[in-house]
């Protein structure tokens, strides 16, 4: 199981990359810039080559998360094209990182037409990757429902990818607690995967959001609690973490830090009820 969690950039990409390995990470995610708002980073290239570099050699995977602001159904010209411009620059800073991927949430729109609010998730992802030549793709990461049901089911996600220009460019990261939260998962992985496998989902999956849920299935709340520290419940998540579909992908926690402020802790604790719960093959 390639399991990590999000690692902070503090000290520059490389220390980031070390940060993961050193607590126990076969994966990690970072935040490519400051996450609060789509200024451009003047990145240092060759900080991020060595990160690429020691992920190589360490054989980590990593991911980058664009800033919370990142909205892709964002109306108002100016903003659409501020978010474009930082979505590009998110997506060089993941290539030279060696990342595998940028992920942004799926877009909140506030038009009424809801028809509409899709067109300019789409117009938004067209003009991000109108003129990308990396390898780094657009992971679009499906929403736990606050506010909007938008962009919280497979058909959504999928549709979405095959409607814009370059497709080839876009794959999805699956957050288990906004798939719980929203109600798309309800703690039946079986008909869950199912599903996903007839819609073509899980061939463009390259990322997981490894979140235990504070919030009930269905209730729409988006709040990350620890490994079976919430309503999802271990043996739920155990059923999920051992699916062979999902073998290879990076399993990213973004719940909150322990008291050596990193996610050592829980890393060890996953693996240690994996290996005391896993069916022996
Ligand atoms: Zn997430």
């Amino acid at each position: 199981m390639r399991l990590g969690s999000h690692v902070s950039i503090r000290k520059g990409y490389r220390e980031a990359a070390k940060t993961a390995a050193a607590i126990g990470g076969r994966s990690f995610q970072y935040f490519p810039k400051n996450p609060r708002g789509l200024s451009i980073k003047a990145f240092d290239p060759r900080d991020a080559e060595q990160c690429a570099q020691y992920c190589k050699e360490q054989q980590l995977i990593s991911i980058a998360h664009s800033p919370y602001p990142s909205n892709l159904a964002a109306a108002d010209p100016a903003l659409q094209q501020a978010v474009v411009a930082s979505l590009k620059n998110d997506l060089h800073i993941a290539e030279h990182c060696g990342s595998i991927g940028v992920v942004v949430h799926f877009g909140k729109s506030k038009e009424e037409d809801l028809i509409k609010g899709y067109r300019i998730i789409l117009d938004t992802l067209n003009f991000v990757l109108e003129d990308w030549q990396g390898e780094a793709k657009l992971l679009i990461e499906n929403q736990a429902g606050e506010g909007t049901m938008m962009g919280t089911t497979f058909e959504e996600l999928v549709q979405i990818r095959k409607l814009a220009e370059r497709p080839e460019k876009i794959g999805f990261c699956l957050d288990t607690c906004h798939a719980f939260a929203s109600g798309l998962w309800k703690g039946d992985w079986g008909s869950l995967e199912q599903k996903g496998q007839e819609l073509g989902y899980f061939t463009h999956l390259h990322a997981i959001h490894f979140n235990d849920s504070v919030y009930g299935a269905g209730e729409r709340k988006d709040r990350h609690a620890p490994f079976g520290k919430g309503r999802i419940g271990k043996a739920n998540l155990l059923e999920l973490m051992t699916s062979p579909l999902l073998a290879d992908l990076p399993f990213i926690l973004e719940t909150e830090t322990g008291a050596d402020r990193t996610h050592r802790a829980e890393i060890q604790a996953i693996q240690q009820y994996l290996q005391e719960n896993r069916e022996p093959l």
